[in-house]
């Protein structure tokens, strides 16, 4: 079967979307972006515009209006379109006082885009989950390294309303798939998303950057990610379009493991001159700020947990070969501290 050549893409203004689509358009497919207001179409074209191989790719983009929580539009997004890569998503700093806040969009807008693709006899699918539908559990003695076989426990205490949104999410995109013969569906579980947006609209993993070169904290908590680039991200969603025998698989997207502490190294060995806060805060510590700052709250069941991923099937089935988490941190500081977002 030949690889579909016109995609909808979902949340086209996100910071991993933008690199998605950039990849799309130099393969050469054509592409209707979704964005949730037309005011953003000047910027998501500016943002791949000057790193096109081909400047008249522009002419193989499309934009539509499209809402998670609405139904209008999804029928005619659809026009034309040969599969989707659904990445669309909220994917907030804070965790909001009602967890439906996330849970609603990001699951009602998964069924929404995969019922309109089905009507619309769309055969292949691409959803951007996340190792928030994986690794969110108690950690097993007898298999230490989580791999695509693990869903994360929606009642474990480090099951936060983003990783209860990304968990439902995908089950239902998975109940719904199993039900939908026709429809062939893969997904790519990233870890922490870094490597250098495209423009100055990046989501809320390159602010945990952002926040150690700032030096924003006097001290570092005993917390780590799972991390992974958002060039190889956005390579493994074209990858797994091209390649049919990736249907009915998760793939989990990472390179290794970093704790804040070796995030801080890798930033403070780039720009000796600056001051980069590298010191560890105990525990209890990190605990009683978190009385008075919300963001640091939805860490405190994850202090000091080291959780391993296991990215073989991607290296196998995809060919991936990751670049260096410490490569993908250095690319995204440079790029905060070239265009003046730190100061
Ligand atoms: P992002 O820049 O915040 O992108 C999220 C996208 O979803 C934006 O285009 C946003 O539109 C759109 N969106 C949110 N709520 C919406 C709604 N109600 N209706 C329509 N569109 C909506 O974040 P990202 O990092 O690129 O994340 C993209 C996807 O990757 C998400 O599914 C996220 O869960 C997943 N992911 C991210 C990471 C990471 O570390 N970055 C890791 C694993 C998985 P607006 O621009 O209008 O807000």
């Amino acid at each position: 079967m030949a690889a579909p050549q016109s995609i909808l893409l979902t949340g086209a203004s996100g910071f991993i979307a933008k690199h998605i689509l950039l990849r799309l358009l130099n393969a050469g497919h054509s592409v209707t972006g979704s964005v949730r207001s037309r005011d953003r179409e000047d910027e998501v074209r500016a943002a791949v515009g000057t790193h096109l191989t081909d400047p008249t790719a522009q002419d193989r983009l499309r934009f539509v209006t499209l809402d998670l929580t609405q139904d209008a539009g999804w029928e005619a997004a659809f026009a034309g379109v040969e599969a989707l890569i659904h990445t669309a998503s909220p994917f907030p700093i804070t965790q909001p006082k009602d967890e439906q806040d996330l849970i609603r969009p990001a699951v009602d807008g998964t069924l929404r885009a995969l019922k309109a693709a089905q009507a619309a006899g769309v055969a292949r699918v691409v959803l951007t989950s996340s190792v928030a539908a994986i690794a969110y559990r108690a950690p097993s003695a007898a298999k230490p390294v989580m791999d695509e076989d693990d869903w994360s426990d929606l009642d474990h205490p480090t099951a936060t309303a983003y990783v209860k949104s990304k968990t439902l999410a995908e089950r239902a995109a998975w109940d719904f798939a199993a039900k939908a013969p026709g429809l062939a569906l893969t997904t790519i579980n990233p870890v922490l998303v870094t490597g250098p947006p495209l423009d100055r609209h990046f989501g809320s993993s390159i602010s945990v950057i952002e926040r150690v070169l700032a030096s924003k904290d006097p001290m570092l908590p005993n917390f780590g990610f799972g991390i992974v680039d958002v060039r190889d991200v956005a390579e493994m969603h074209l990858r797994a379009l091209e390649r049919p025998e990736t249907s009915g698989r998760r793939y989990i997207a990472a390179d290794r493991f970093l704790w804040f502490k070796d995030i801080a190294e890798i930033i403070a060995a780039l720009y000796p001159y600056r001051r980069i806060t590298r010191r560890v805060a105990p525990d209890f510590v990190v605990r009683a700020l978190s009385l008075f700052d919300p963001s640091i709250r939805t860490i405190l069941p994850g202090l000091g947990r080291r959780d391993e991923l296991s990215n073989a099937r991607a290296r196998g089935e995809m060919g991936m070969n990751f670049l260096n988490a410490a490569d993908s941190i250095r690319d995204t500081a440079r790029f905060l501290v070239e265009n003046e977002l730190v100061t």
